[in-house]
């Protein structure tokens, strides 16, 4: 048997893979895997158990480059489940949402995962507001969201007491629980049914593999990193923060561009968690990409006040401080960051300025719970948004997926955008992809 590597990477880093390759070929051959998931988050880990369940004599493995599972966007959100009133009628966003609601807490119920429905409160703050919440009303209804409420001002309080506000819309099913944990608990049961997960295991670049057996030659794919070569059939990446990066390496456009944004949270002093006991959201400005600064009660007990929107220095910066070069360097490259700037330039400063003195941000938080104190708070954690964007500076809102060229660009599926509510669509997500892969890839 011999085996040749024909790399799509620089010729240096080519040769180098090439030999830790040839070094492995003795235990790696093409039939060594079907598929390889690159990334731990629950997108890929939702999928990795939906493909296993479907075909449980398949060899699959995840591919993680940090040493545990749910390191970035799972494990760092607001923890809400999202009942889908927010998306566009007919988008992925708003089938997959609802869908993945109602598999969300069969899952959840089934493997005993802490969660509670409590509920969301979207209050309206003036008239322009309050038109949009007989707007979100009906993008609800159209999008098939169970049971919402228009609740009238004098009623607000029934929801959630210390709650003041012009009129508001009520989401009964609307819940939380710690994403981290679900993402965890995919992996566990895609690890009884045989799948296996290598840990910090960066994917540096993807290579053909031929394999000469007897007069016939059979080819696969190298899933590189730094250490390791993974020869397999198929390859599904779920790279989160660096998806394009991933897309990139096996011929797609470098558009849409993942361009980080961090959110920011506070966090409520023990003593005043009982000014909030359901989430209380603003009415999002349709102008703007992001849901607004709310309340959410978290599953531990904590009630964390953001996400806050403000660009983030590196694709894993958590705080303001984390600066990663090359990040910048790509962002500074990037006309449709300019472009976005341009566009948010106002709100995007009013952000800045707000993160910098969080007193500011509790002022409108007032607005709903008017006996909030700056005092009651502290900063508490952040998590970095993976956003998608055009090169004309445009969020790319829905889930976008995305294939390359060449022998091996046809054999690898990217999940190229998986911004919120992607936490709570990701089993239905994952009978997407499966189904797609199914399809495409003939499993
Ligand atoms: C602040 C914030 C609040 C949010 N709130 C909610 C919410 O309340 N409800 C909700 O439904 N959604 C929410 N979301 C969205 C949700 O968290 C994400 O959509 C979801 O976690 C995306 O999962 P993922 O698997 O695509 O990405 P990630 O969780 O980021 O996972 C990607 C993984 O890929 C790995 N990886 C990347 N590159 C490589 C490589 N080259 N080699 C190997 N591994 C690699 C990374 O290390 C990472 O573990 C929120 C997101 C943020 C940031």
């Amino acid at each position: 048997m011999g085996t040749n590597v024909i790399t799509s990477l620089t010729r240096r880093a080519a040769l180098q893979l090439n030999y830790i390759c040839r070094h492995q070929s003795t235990t790696s051959t093409c039939s060594s895997y079907d598929l390889v998931i690159v990334g731990g988050g629950i997108i890929g880990c939702a999928t990795a158990r939906e493909i296993i369940m479907r075909h449980p004599n398949m060899k699959i493995a995840i591919v993680e480059k940090e040493n545990a599972l749910a390191m970035h966007q799972t494990g760092h959100n607001s923890g809400v489940v999202h009942a889908g009133m927010y998306y566009t009628p007919e988008s992925m966003k708003a089938k997959l949402c609802v869908e993945g609601l109602k598999l969300s807490y069969e899952y959840f119920c089934k493997n005993n995962i802490p969660h509670k429905k409590i509920g969301k409160l979207i209050v309206a703050q003036d008239p322009a507001q309050i038109k949009r919440i007989d707007e979100l009303f009906d993008r609800g209804t159209k999008n098939k969201v169970p049971d919402l409420q228009i609740v009238e001002k004098d009623c607000i309080s029934k929801y959630e007491p210390k709650c003041k506000g012009e009129k508001a819309l009520w989401s009964p099913w609307t819940g939380i629980v710690d994403w981290a944990v679900v993402c965890k608990s995919f992996a566990e049961d895609f690890r009884k049914m045989g799948g296996e997960i290598f840990f910090n295991c960066e994917v540096i670049g993807f290579a053909e593999l031929t394999e000469s057996k007897g007069s016939s030659q059979l080819s696969c794919i190298s899933v590189q990193s730094k250490n390791r070569c993974i020869p397999t059939k198929y390859v599904l990446t779920c790279g989160g923060l660096h998806a394009d990066r991933l897309a990139v390496m096996t011929g797609c456009d470098v558009n849409p561009r993942i361009v980080p944004f961090r959110g920011e949270y506070l966090l409520l002093n023990e003593n005043k968690r009982h000014l909030c006991t359901t989430n209380v959201y603003p009415v999002p400005d349709p102008r703007l990409p992001f849901l607004g600064v709310h309340f959410t009660p978290r599953v531990n007990g904590e009630v964390w006040l953001g996400p806050n929107a403000v660009l983030a220095f590196s694709r894993e910066g958590y705080r303001w401080f984390d600066i990663n070069i090359k990040d910048c360097i790509e962002l500074a490259k990037f006309p449709g960051l300019y472009k976005l700037c341009y566009r948010y330039f106002l709100p995007g400063c009013k952000e800045i300025i707000k993160s910098i003195f969080y007193p500011l941000a509790v002022k409108d938080l007032q607005k709903f719970i008017p006996e909030l104190t700056y005092k009651d708070v502290k900063r508490g954690s952040a998590g970095v948004r993976a956003q998608a964007m055009d090169k004309d500076g445009k969020l790319v809102d829905d889930f976008v997926f995305d294939v390359g060229t060449g022998m091996i660009g046809s054999r690898v599926l990217h999940c190229r955008n998986a911004p919120s509510p992607a936490a709570t669509s990701s089993m239905a997500i994952a009978k997407f992809i499966a189904d797609k892969l199914d399809h495409d890839f003939k499993f």
